[in-house]
């Protein structure tokens, strides 16, 4: 009995230390990782001194409720996989346990494919609201298709992971949060480097820049930039949607700019040099090599937070416990904790990325000496792509990749004033 209380009071204990070690390593990470200098500090701009009455309503009216929508999606999903580790499909679990890895793997497609039903509705209410304000043009057999695919996809996945999952946590019992980092950063690696070459292609159609202005553009900034820029290739966004942008991607041989060609048609070609800057500002800094060193610094503590959290859900279901070797009934619990803890990680990084893409777009104003272009282009760009210029505060925090467009074009406003 004293042993067992013991054990209940340092297993209470677990927790809020995984969570200290959590934000600790976060908050060291993007410290050590923070681009140093080279930010423009923006100044505070108005929205309507940019933007008519109408754009500003459309805007909020359509990005309001899709905001809702992806908070709705995130809490069902949760919730799901909270109802089905609480109260688990025992008989059928008793059956597939007989063989735990591929039983493993048949819970972890099963749970995607499961969450993919679960949202339909909510994703389905999404696609219908961008059609009708123009920004998808993709009908619903093409949707479907494309949701199809990347069902497919991310059950292949699944499978693959609760496997590996499974495995680890049955070999190392108290410690599956150590090799587990190691898988995390290798999956890291591999979606940078083999993701544009193998799964993009799935979905859309890359072809090379041909020669042509944006392509002279492109290798006159690199050369002035001092990039190695690898491959320029124009991707036919335009099948899905109006909506234009810009990213850079892939490590070696795969290494890449990528212009949407809603981007290349749509833009004047000072704006589309604003973009090629930015992108390359990206590669000067080395900001993808900075993201993988950001998820191999915080990765021993994300899985550690996540296999106590699975130890604090699935505690029935053998884990954390040394008397009994769990089985796929233990992966709800366990997929559970990835997602809060890589919910929590993912809000982290976004701290960093803010100021990455922070001073993506200093380079790029730099790079050009075009102000004036930058800020139509961000002005033009929130039109097009009916973004909310300046969106709550809470959504920047836990979404916001990119600084917004009224501090984009208050970085403009300054380098213009600075100049
Ligand atoms: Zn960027």
């Amino acid at each position: 009995m004293e042993a067992r209380g013991t054990g209940g009071h340092s297993r209470r204990a677990r927790l809020p230390l995984a969570l200290a070690v959590a934000v600790a390593s976060a908050a060291a990470a993007t410290l050590l990782l923070r681009p140093r200098g080279g930010i423009i500090e923006p100044a505070a701009v108005d929205a309507q001194s940019y933007f008519t009455a109408l754009q500003l309503d459309r805007a909020e009216d359509f990005r309001d409720i899709q905001r809702l929508i992806t908070l709705g999606g995130l809490v069902l999903s949760s919730g799901t996989l909270a109802l089905v580790a609480w109260r688990p499909p025992l008989r059928v679990f008793d059956r597939i346990g007989r063989r735990p890895i591929l039983g493993a793997a048949t819970v972890g497609a099963g749970l995607s494919l499961l969450l993919v039903v679960v949202d339909l509705p909510l994703s389905a209410w999404s696609h219908q609201r961008a059609v009708d304000v123009g920004l998808s043009t993709q009908d619903w057999l093409d949707w479907f298709a494309d949701l199809g695919k990347s069902a497919a996809i991310g059950a292949g996945f699944a499978a693959l992971g609760a496997a590996l999952a499974l495995a680890l946590v049955r070999r190392f019992r108290r410690n599956w949060w150590a090799p587990a980092a190691v898988v995390v950063v290798a999956f890291g690696v591999v979606t940078i480097w083999l993701f544009p070459v193998v799964i993009d292609p799935i979905f859309n159609d890359f072809q090379k820049l041909p020669p042509g202005p944006t392509r002279s553009d492109v290798l006159e900034l690199a050369d002035k930039a001092g990039v190695d820029v690898g491959e320029v290739y124009r991707v036919d966004a335009s099948r899905r949607t109006t909506a234009a942008n810009a990213y850079v991607n892939g490590l070696g041989h795969s290494k890449r700019v990528v212009l949407f060609d809603n981007l290349i048609t749509g833009f004047p070609r000072d704006q589309v040099r604003l973009v090629v800057a930015h992108e390359l500002g990206h590669q000067k800094h080395n900001d993808l090599l900075r993201g993988l060193a950001w998820l191999a610094l915080v990765a021993p503590a994300g899985t550690f937070l996540a296999q106590r959290l699975a130890e604090a859900f699935g505690r029935r279901y053998g884990l954390g416990t040394p008397d009994r070797k769990p089985g796929p009934a233990a992966l709800p619990a366990i997929a559970l904790a990835i997602t809060l803890a890589a919910f929590g990680f993912g809000v982290a990084s976004n701290v960093l990325s803010r100021q990455v893409e922070a001073r993506a777009d200093a380079f790029s104003l730099r790079l050009t000496d075009d102000p004036g272009s930058f800020i139509q282009f961000h002005r033009g760009l929130a039109v097009r792509n009916i973004t909310d210029p300046d969106p709550p505060g809470f959504w920047t925090t836990l979404f916001g990749t990119h600084p917004t467009t009224l501090q984009r074009i208050g970085t403009g406003v300054v380098f213009d004033r600075d100049r």
